[in-house]
């Protein structure tokens, strides 16, 4: 039978089912999708591929899924670092946003973003930020899938002047890209403590409608629960709860600061906790306890958050910086180990997306986002166990090939769909006008 796409590999991690790693199999894609998944030997028998990969020291497995990003953002990397959060946003990053925020900034900081995240095997990014159209395009543009959010903030800004705006900014922006198989929308309500609770109760109504999801940034840091509680003498979550958010749909962004009480209704209620453990640390915002998250069946996904507190957009980086800060956090070792990482980096990432029936692992039926990773390098050697140097000891750079639904984004670490030199002259111009 002749497909479009054989890929022999020495490795397979397909991440559902758990725990298993195939040696020496191929991956079967055809219009977009995976077809089969077999031993090497029976797959040059069964198929020909119109374009055949033989990938002998690397271990396939699904593209990575970063659950928070905020990709325009990347034009802001190292603009101003080592500062508390509300520090570093107030007097730096709002301030640059109000003065340079346009669609040309969230075309070229988004299109460095994607190029960043394909070069290190993320094949779907769940945004948060104006212009979120803007966002859409380039993902399209690039090939790589985006669930975008449609930001809502009670302030005005360029994108919009008050939160009826934004939310009908954000319908139409749902209604456009609807049909556009690599796009997925969310309602993105900025946190707690930027967004009232009027548009919070419209915006709960409209996810149910439009069944989306809706993604928040919540109790980031301690200053922020203070803070609510003095002013409202509710803990945000408390009055999250109240509003009727806390549900399936619902994506809760770091979480650092939780009781008891609050992981076991957050259990109860099938929302989704995002892990941004790098951000988290940079800004000194405090830790998730994502071990007692996990334990008791909460799903916890990764992301990176923007560029400007983390610095990178790197998934290996931070499934490495969560199984380590998770240990430390619980204070065992046992805490997330290494194919527990791999899970929140890929297939927990798609279910709090609302995304798993088609991404997050190498299954028989589910749409070909599929990465290589050569662990033929001295760092990454001898190989135990693939999934352990993965994510303790292999770097971004080995990540060879990607592919987002069938399509080739990365050939032997060439992007396919980027024109590098370009970019990097946008990218010296936004330089140039956001130091002034
Ligand atoms: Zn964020």
């Amino acid at each position: 039978m002749i497909v479009d796409t054989l890929i022999h590999a020495r490795w397979i991690i397909p991440v559902e089912p758990e725990s298993v790693t195939y040696e020496n199999h191929s991956l079967v894609i055809d219009k977009g999708r995976i077809i089969d998944l077999l031993p090497t030997d029976t797959a040059k028998h069964k198929y020909q591929g119109t374009t055949t990969e033989n990938l002998s020291s690397h271990a396939l497995l699904p593209g990575f899924i970063n659950c928070h990003t905020h990709a325009a953002m990347t034009l802001m990397r190292g603009i101003a670092d080592d500062l508390p959060l509300m520090d570093w946003l107030q007097n730096h990053i709002w301030p640059l946003e109000q003065k340079w925020m346009s669609e040309a900034f969230v075309r070229d900081g988004t299109d460095l973003a994607i190029a960043e995240m394909i070069l290190g095997g993320t094949t779907c990014f769940n945004d948060m930020y104006f212009f979120p159209d803007v966002t859409a395009q380039q993902a399209i543009q690039h090939g790589i899938r985006a669930c975008v959010g449609l930001i809502v903030i009670d302030f005005p800004t360029v994108w919009a002047e008050n939160s009826a705006a934004y939310i009908a900014k954000g319908l139409d922006i749902h209604d456009q890209f609807r049909h556009q198989p690599l796009i997925t929308t969310s309602f993105a309500p900025h946190a707690p403590y930027t967004v009232s609770d009027d548009p919070l109760q419209k915006i709960r109504t409209l996810a149910d409608e439009l069944e989306i999801p809706i993604n928040m940034h919540v109790h980031e840091t301690l200053h922020e629960v203070e803070q609510a509680q003095a002013n409202t003498g509710q803990r945000p979550l408390q009055r999250l709860n109240s509003l009727g958010l806390l549900n399936p749909s619902f994506i809760a962004v770091h979480m650092t600061q939780l009781t008891v009480e609050e992981i076991s209704l957050f259990a109860e209620s099938g929302a989704h906790i995002v892990h941004c453990p790098e951000s988290n640390l940079k800004l000194a915002s405090g830790f998730c306890p994502i071990a007692q998250c996990l334990n008791v069946g909460i799903n916890v996904a990764l992301g990176t958050d923007g560029a400007a507190s983390n610095n990178d957009l790197d998934m290996m980086g931070e499934m490495r910086s969560a199984a380590l800060l998770a240990k430390a956090v619980a204070q065992d070792a046992s805490s997330v180990p290494a194919m527990t990482a791999l899970r929140m980096a890929t297939i927990n990432g798609a279910k709090a997306l609302g995304l798993d029936h088609e991404i997050g692992s190498l299954t028989i039926g589910k749409s070909a986002d599929v990465i290589a990773i050569d662990l033929d390098h001295l760092e990454t050697q001898p190989v135990f166990s693939p999934v352990s140097q993965i994510v303790y000891a292999a770097s971004r750079q080995q990540v060879t090939d990607v592919w987002v639904a069938g399509k080739q984004l990365l050939k032997q670490r060439q992007l396919t769909t980027v024109d590098i030199s370009a970019l990097k002259a946008k990218i010296v111009d936004w330089q140039g006008k956001l130091s002034k």
